[in-house]
């Protein structure tokens, strides 16, 4: 097939679909990559080593015309418009942007987003939003390092002891859960969060403390319980009980990250102004979730778990630094963009045979992340049955 691999338009976008790596590979398979000059440059891949791997540079109107495009985002307004009808885009297009899907059935285009791959053992390897996840978690610990005017780690010197960290996590995925084991190498002292009740031994395993707010209802229980491995909206009586337990934590620690989300929907607010103010001047909160929170409403990217974070901007409040970090895989390009080339690698083995394009709808990983096709928007769901 001949595969096209654009740079990134988004702004702030580091990351490149596919790295020489796999380009390697693919070309191996006798395909025929077109990557936009420029394309790996942000992720420290010149263009030469693309075509050391055998890949052609090409501008980016030839790479956009390819049969099959590998991006990391959405193709913006002006790309999109490039794309051929009947050609298969394959990238992160967010299954819940529906104007953004929309376009692109209307444009002719079949369309992948990796994110609706549904988690389960046999998609961990084309799973992006673990691999990208994974590295945030790692990042938020660093930048909370870099900003906290302190150590982590105990340190007994001649010249007195220095007390370690004490982190809080609040949300345990996998950002929170690469978090935790990240603050630990560090040598903090670490005090997570979470509602499913699953993660209490993840945490543990890790070396950390969880907060545990145990289910008073069965309401509560089977809210718990999630679905598909995902968190559901938590009934107010257990979010009051959580609130209070993690308030306590919060006026305690040193660094907060938070990282709670719910597919579909604002982020829950799980640190209040109140509690900011609560902390002693020099900590730090790095909310993930920035930008996604009930409170972001407002037009300049207010909130997220904390009320007081701003979407990619840093705001001192009574001396607590609280960071609202937008895109912290494109902070790591290199391993965030060579993870997702693997990622993508293995997606394609489920939907191309000998070469060319075959869609095995029957495949659940293949439907699920199957948003448009032949002019309708299907996300996930499948084409219509043939009256
Ligand atoms: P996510 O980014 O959607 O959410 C992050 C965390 O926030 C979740 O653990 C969620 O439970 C938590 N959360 C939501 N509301 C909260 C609240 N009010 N307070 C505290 N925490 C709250 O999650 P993710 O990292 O994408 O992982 C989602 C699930 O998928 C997890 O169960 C994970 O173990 C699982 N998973 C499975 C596979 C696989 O088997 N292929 C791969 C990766 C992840």
């Amino acid at each position: 097939m001949l595969i096209g691999v654009p740079k990134e338009t988004l702004k702030g976008e580091t990351r490149v679909a596919i790295s020489p790596e796999v380009t390697k590979k693919l070309v191996a398979q006798g395909h025929t990559v077109q990557v936009e000059q420029g394309a790996g440059q942000s992720a420290h891949w010149p263009d030469s080593h693309y075509e050391a791997v055998g890949a052609t540079v090409v501008d980016a109107a030839t790479a956009l015309a390819s049969d099959m495009v590998i991006t990391v985002r959405a193709p913006q307004d002006g790309t999109r418009r490039q794309l051929k009808s009947g050609a298969v885009l394959i990238g992160m297009l967010d299954p819940f942007d529906t104007d953004g899907l929309q376009a692109l059935a209307d444009a002719g285009v079949t369309a992948f987003a990796l994110e609706a791959a549904p988690r389960i053992s046999r998609a961990q390897s084309l799973d992006v939003l673990s691999s990208q996840a994974n590295l945030a978690g790692y990042k938020a610990v660093m930048l909370a390092a870099h900003h906290y005017p302190k150590l982590f780690p105990m340190l007994m010197t001649a010249a007195g002891t220095i007390k370690a960290a004490r982190v809080v996590v609040l949300g345990v995925g996998v950002a929170g859960l690469q978090a935790i084991a990240t603050a630990k190498r560090l040598g903090a002292v670490i005090e997570a969060s979470d509602v499913r009740p699953a993660v209490k031994e993840q945490v543990e395993s890790l070396g950390g403390k969880f907060i545990d707010v145990p289910y008073e209802t069965a309401e509560e229980r089977e809210a718990a319980e999630g679905v598909g491995g995902y968190a559901r909206p938590m009934p107010a009586s257990w979010l009051e009980r959580q609130k209070a337990e993690v308030a306590r934590r919060v006026a305690q620690a040193d660094i907060v990250i938070t990282t709670a989300l719910i597919p579909g929907r604002d982020a829950p607010t799980l640190v209040t102004a109140a509690m900011v103010e609560s902390m002693k001047p020099g900590s730090v909160i790095v909310d993930m979730a920035a930008g996604r929170g009930a409170q972001t409403q407002g037009e300049d990217g207010r909130g997220g778990n904390c009320e007081l974070s701003r979407l990619d901007s840093t705001v001192n409040h009574g001396g607590v630094t609280v960071l609202g970090p937008g895109n912290l895989p494109a902070e790591v390009p290199t391993d965030a963009s060579a993870l997702y080339a693997r990622n993508v690698l293995d997606f394609l083995k489920l939907i191309v045979k000998d070469g060319q394009l075959a869609l095995d709808l029957d495949d659940e990983i293949v439907r699920a992340c199957l948003m448009t096709q032949g002019g309708a928007l299907l996300r996930g769901k499948g084409p219509a049955p043939a009256a």
